[in-house]
């Protein structure tokens, strides 16, 4: 609840609304009611992906050459080893493609986050942006109320004829 009275914790002034200034000091309140937020921003996330395939690839593949290393395929050998040999390296495989496609990510992101920065250094023109979008519904508006026209007239003509 943001609605709720505190005390400036500097002066201790009580009776204030969270989110600002201190009557008395000046201290700007905290809403403490808020929930802190530790978010990660998306390079860490990206790393953390790109970590963790890569060990899984080496591991993976690593397993897997052991296995043929240690147990060796001939004709004893037990299906199963052969089973567990393929499944390695297709999680191999598949973490290489996941690896890949988070690289590609990091580039979009870099390039986005590049590209956002550019757009806040431009000037906000949000008044252009909310005319053109009520222009475009204005004019949807009256292609549909044509429409609507249209098929009302010959409707009326249609069962006028009819009659
Ligand atoms: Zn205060």
């Amino acid at each position: 609840m943001s609605g709720q009275n505190m005390f400036c914790p500097k002066c201790g002034k009580p009776e204030q609304l969270p989110e600002t200034y201190c009557r008395q000091c000046g201290l700007l309140l905290p809403d403490l009611s808020k929930p802190v937020k530790h978010e990660h921003p998306p390079e860490v996330h990206l790393m953390a992906n790109k970590i963790l395939n890569g060990l899984t690839t080496v591991v993976s593949f690593t397993l897997a050459v052991l296995l043929y290393l240690f147990l060796g395929f001939g004709p004893g050998t037990h299906p199963l080893i052969y089973v567990t040999f393929g499944l390695l390296i297709a999680m191999g495989c598949w973490h290489i493609q996941t690896f890949i496609r988070t690289l590609q990510l990091t580039k979009q992101w870099k390039r986005r986050a590049r590209f956002s920065e550019s757009i806040a250094s431009l000037p906000e023109s949000p008044a252009t942006t909310e005319s053109v979008s009520t222009a475009k519904l204005d004019q949807v508006g009256l292609i549909e109320a044509s429409a609507a026209s249209v098929t009302e007239h010959t409707t009326k003509n249609l069962s006028e004829r009819r009659s």
